[in-house]
């Protein structure tokens, strides 16, 4: 078998190496039109931060290993031009010489990756400005750092991905900005938990600015970015980092007849096959499927990139592994604080059509009194119909990949919120609590859902309400150190014999420090005859907004 790989990082250097394993008499050959194959895009932002040393770390495996180590042939700087499906060709140029070379194939696998957007502003082909998406552009980075004149940097893009490069270049001693043209940073997370990341940012003196568009990049008289403008201020800029999203790099596959959809994405099947016979699609300019909601989803990650060049190779006979699609889960680092998400998110949730519940629940990560335990806010979202558990978002200083991971296996196996609080999960002090973050949030929920509570969160509280009464509960002292303007205090042990201070015909939403005595508070508001009443999920901990 000749086996031809378009594309040399995660999916099609996965693919290779599976292949050679499984089909040792196969020849396979990798074409990649970039300088290096094999390495760690992800870790690309921690090489710009210094935290990865030498660029060699982020390479797996150069071209000479895959030579000599697996007998797979790797050209750089080659880059395909046509595919001609019925000749079983690719035409490939290679880049140093400019000269075409055919090369026939038995199974072709396209693993071209995806393309970052660049915004259609004036002065957005200055010096030093920079897409970050390979190795190359991350030396690049990095060289523009060494030259000690980068004072100010602005990232268009408060994905992960931007929100990483300006973690990095902040530590790197760069004052950052970030523009983000939505209302909130971090697609596909929950808005409050967006502006709790947001916060993280600029206590770390991170500016981010969002709902606002880049407009025009100024450079001086050598033509280097200085200022960069936005819809809503000009800001001091000796770099830009373009960060603002990606699109599959698909071209060549189209123009071959290959099925994509309007984004330009791969259109396969469970089993990776495209539209043409003998040509499979995997990683980034692939759709994959979502699992809960079906659709073809462009779901760029290295995850499923890897999980995908790796499965290819079983079905390029017969089909005989089939992909079973993401659930869009991820994680991010940023500074000390940490946020993942998996599942479909509030809206996505509504959108699909169901009838939504959340929940938003401080934890400490382990023991409250375990030395080194850390706050994580846990949001479930919920379908009140069946109760099954449709998505969850965790953010905090403490640990949350092992919850997001728990919770992604239960949204996979179509858990409801009775199972998830009845999980079996490891406890001892140094780890976890007794009773774990997750059975918390999901106990927390099983009240919701039973009718016992009501709760509102953070993004949906109209502060601007003039009927709303919102009702803290915490002593004096907590309250006096920071609230939510507008909340009149109450501490819950004076509640009872104050009652009478607040007006029962209003909405009230009641407010403590994580929601415990909230919820008590809110009891005693409806057993004393107030007929609108909440409490705000998450308390004052998973407030992200403004206090005084
Ligand atoms: C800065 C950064 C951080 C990231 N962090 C994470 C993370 O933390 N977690 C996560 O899950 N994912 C992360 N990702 C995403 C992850 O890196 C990608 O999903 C993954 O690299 C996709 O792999 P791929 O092989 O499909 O495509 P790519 O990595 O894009 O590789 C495709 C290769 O094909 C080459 N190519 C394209 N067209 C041709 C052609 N015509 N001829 C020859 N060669 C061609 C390209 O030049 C490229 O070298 C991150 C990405 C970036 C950029």
């Amino acid at each position: 078998m000749k086996l031809l790989i378009i594309g040399g990082v995660a999916a099609g250097t996965k693919a290779a190496a599976r292949a050679r394993r499984e089909y040792p008499d196969a020849t396979v050959t990798i074409v990649t039109q970039d300088d290096y194959v094999a390495y760690a895009g992800c870790g690309l932002p921690y090489f710009v931060g210094g935290e990865i040393t030498e660029a060699r770390e982020l390479i797996v495996r150069t071209p000479d290993e895959f030579k000599h180590e697996n007998r797979i042939d790797v050209l750089t700087r080659h880059q395909a031009t046509v595919i001609d499906a019925t000749a079983h060709t690719v035409t490939v140029r290679d880049l140093n010489n400019g000269t075409d070379i055919v090369f026939p194939y038995d199974k072709l696998i396209i693993a071209t990756g995806a393309l970052p957007l660049i915004p259609n502003i004036p002065g957005a082909n200055l010096k030093r400005i920079s897409t970050v998406r390979g190795l190359n552009d991350a030396l690049k980075i990095r060289a523009m750092l060494d030259t000690g004149k980068i004072k100010n940097a602005v990232v268009v893009g408060g994905g992960f991905i931007g929100l990483e490069m300006a973690e990095n270049l902040s530590r790197r001693g760069v004052q950052v900005a970030v523009i983000e043209l939505k209302d909130a940073i971090l697609p596909g997370f929950d808005p409050e938990i967006a502006a709790l990341v947001a916060k993280q940012l600029r206590e770390h003196n991170v500016a981010v600015y969002t709902g606002e568009a880049l407009t025009e990049i100024i450079g001086n008289a050598a033509s280097e970015a200085t200022e960069a403008i936005t819809t809503g201020r000009r800001l001091p800029a000796d770099m830009v980092i373009f960060a603002a999203g990606i699109k599959p790099n698909t071209a060549v596959a189209i123009a071959a007849g290959i099925d994509a959809d309007p984004r330009g994405m791969i259109l396969v099947d469970e089993y990776l096959h495209t539209n043409l016979p003998d040509i499979f699609a995997v990683g980034d300019c692939a759709s994959v499927r979502n699992r809960q909601t079906d659709a073809d989803v462009f779901s760029p990650l290295g995850s499923t990139a890897n999980k995908t060049g790796r499965l290819v190779v079983a079905n390029l006979f017969e089909d005989t592994e089939k992909f079973s699609g993401v659930l869009g889960t991820t994680i991010v680092r940023l500074f000390d604080y940490h946020a993942g998400r998996t599942g479909l998110s509030t809206q996505e949730a509504k959108d699909a059509g169901y009838d939504v519940e959340t929940v938003l629940v401080p934890t400490p990560d382990r023991a409250h009194y375990f030395p080194g335990n850390r706050m994580i806010i846990t949001k479930l979202i919920a379908d009140r119909a069946t109760h099954k558990l449709l998505g969850a978002q965790v953010a905090g200083t403490g640990v949350v990949d092992k919850p997001i991971d728990t919770l992604s296996v239960g949204i996979a196996m179509g858990m409801t919120i009775e199972q998830l609080s009845g999980m079996d999960l490891a406890y001892t002090p140094p780890f976890a609590s007794a009773l774990n973050s997750s059975i918390v949030a999901a106990n927390v929920m099983l009240n919701k859902l039973a009718g016992k509570v009501r709760g509102v969160s953070p993004f949906d509280l109209k502060l601007n309400d003039p009927t709303l009464q919102l009702l803290d509960v915490r002593t004096e002292p907590e309250f006096i150190i920071s609230a939510i303007p507008g909340a009149i205090n109450i501490p819950i042990e004076e509640l009872h014999p104050r009652i009478g201070e607040l007006d029962p015909t209003r909405p009230t939403v009641v407010v403590c420090k994580v929601g415990r005595r909230a919820y008590a508070g809110a009891l005693e508001l409806s057993r004393a005859g107030f007929t609108d009443v909440a409490i705000l999920d998450g308390g004052m901990t998973a407030w992200p907004y403004e206090t005084e």
